[in-house]
């Protein structure tokens, strides 16, 4: 099932069962990143932004041209480089109107301007809001999912197309040397897994009962069933499944399901995070985590196998 996340499609193309117009039946899983093209398409996301590799640049022009988008190569237009983790890659601004895409550009890379930029972006006034509280730690205080779930009044089942563990965009303070130390490690760690594009919606909720966001994920998810049904089935497998959260870089996806104060697993996903390999063994090993008020216990058969107690995660329960 996960194949198709693969690095082997990378440059490839995910199939459209319902081609997006004339010419276009098939798109780049990234450069844009189909949920980001989908946003753009359907309205949600009044603009939306890649960053495209010059070998990809006129593909990605011809791809707007035949949907009837418009493209702002945001760095030329302003006459400023951006860092870029690829030499010679670009930021593109993608949308409808060229005039709100200008807009877009100006409020571009300023932290004076980062709601109005977000706004533009199509984000939840209300997500803006949690996401300049975030901005202001500086990256000290608690990371952003675990924000989007303190604020969740009902924790018990999360909608799988508001999971945003594996989306580091706008959330690695470049500022923080270990924070971009672990993306990389991460982004080493999944180089053959595309877990770029493992989210339905861009920004982070923010609560996981985000009302905005839920209606705006329907919209963009439901666009892309339409067009790309295996590719959605193959998302939401990806996306709806536990995850223990001990922190930014260290997660873990379960095939499994959650019962009460338990989770009983039959394996561990991609992608894979910077977890120990102590521990990866003890959660391939186990086959119910029992999650205490403190801490989590791991058992096998019943019974706890050696060290095999730690601190409690938070259980993020997404599901269909
Ligand atoms: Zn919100």
């Amino acid at each position: 099932m996960e194949g198709i996340l693969s690095r082997s499609y990378e440059g490839g193309s995910i199939p459209l069962a319902r081609p997006l117009a004339p010419g276009v039946s098939s798109v780049n899983l990234n450069d844009p990143a189909f949920s980001d093209l989908a946003g753009a398409l359907t309205g949600v996301k009044p603009v939306t932004y890649t960053d495209c590799s010059p070998e990809r640049a006129p593909r990605l022009k011809d791809l707007c041209g035949k949907l009837g988008l418009r493209y702002l190569p945001v760095e030329e237009f302003l006459g400023r480089e951006s860092h870029h983790q690829r030499r010679g890659k670009r930021i593109y601004l993608i949308g409808r109107d060229l005039k709100i895409l200008k807009a877009a550009a100006l409020a571009w890379k300023d932290p004076e301007n980062n709601e109005r930029w977000a706004g533009i972006l199509g984000y939840p006034e209300c997500c803006i809001l949690m996401f300049s509280k975030w901005l202001k730690t500086l990256g000290r205080g608690p990371d952003l999912v675990e924000m989007s779930y303190r604020n969740t009044p009902e924790k018990e089942k999360l909608d799988f197309r508001l999971n945003n563990v594996c989306n580091y965009s706008s959330r690695i303070h470049h500022n923080g040397v270990i924070d971009r130390r672990n993306f990389e490690k991460f982004t080493a760690f999944n180089r053959r897994y595309i877990f770029h594009a493992l989210h339905v919606i861009g920004w982070h909720p923010c609560s996981y009962a985000c009302r905005e966001s839920l209606k705006k994920a329907a919209v963009i998810f439901s666009f892309m069933r339409h067009h790309a049904p295996d590719y959605a089935a193959t998302l939401q497998a990806a996306l709806a499944k536990p995850v223990l959260f001990w922190g930014k870089f260290r997660f873990a996806f379960l095939e499994g399901r959650v019962a009460g104060e338990s989770v009983f697993s039959s394996a561990v996903s991609l992608p894979r995070s910077l977890l120990e390999d102590r521990k990866y063994r003890l959660l391939a090993f186990s086959e119910e985590i029992r999650l205490g008020r403190k801490r989590a216990e791991f058992l096998r058969e019943g019974a706890p196998p050696l060290f095999s107690r730690s601190f409690r995660p938070i259980v993020l329960n997404f599901v269909k």
